[in-house]
């Protein structure tokens, strides 16, 4: 599912939550929403890359046999989400760290756990 199509979801679900049982079960489901999302981020901690859409390459328009890395994921097609800067575990908040500093220092990407 495409992240706009359950964000439509969410909304219209909120909406039906509101109109069916008031504005507490809508600040409730919301709560939930975020507990749901920490344990979701401690458990799938990637993301696919927005730079490539997750291809990792970006190809030549005129020779389209020949690609460049892409230098946001190192041609890995997918990060860790800026998300666990906050929720996630201490080792995850490490590796996003090294991954920022790798990337501002131009080194190539490493895949870390
Ligand atoms: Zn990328």
């Amino acid at each position: 599912m495409s992240r706009t199509k359950w964000a439509l979801t969410m909304i219209i679900g909120g909406l039906l939550a509101y109109a069916a049982f008031g504005v507490l079960w809508l600040i409730g489901g919301g709560a939930g929403l975020v507990v749901l999302f920490m344990v979701s981020l401690r458990l799938h901690p990637r993301r696919g890359c927005s730079f490539c859409g997750g291809r990792g390459r970006f190809y030549s328009k005129l020779f389209p046999w020949v690609f460049r890395l892409c230098a946001h994921c190192g041609g890995n097609g997918r990060v860790l989400h800026p998300g666990i800067q906050y929720l996630g575990t201490d080792k995850q908040r490490r590796n996003l760290r090294r991954d920022v500093a790798d990337r501002r220092a131009g080194r190539h990407y490493r895949e870390r756990g």
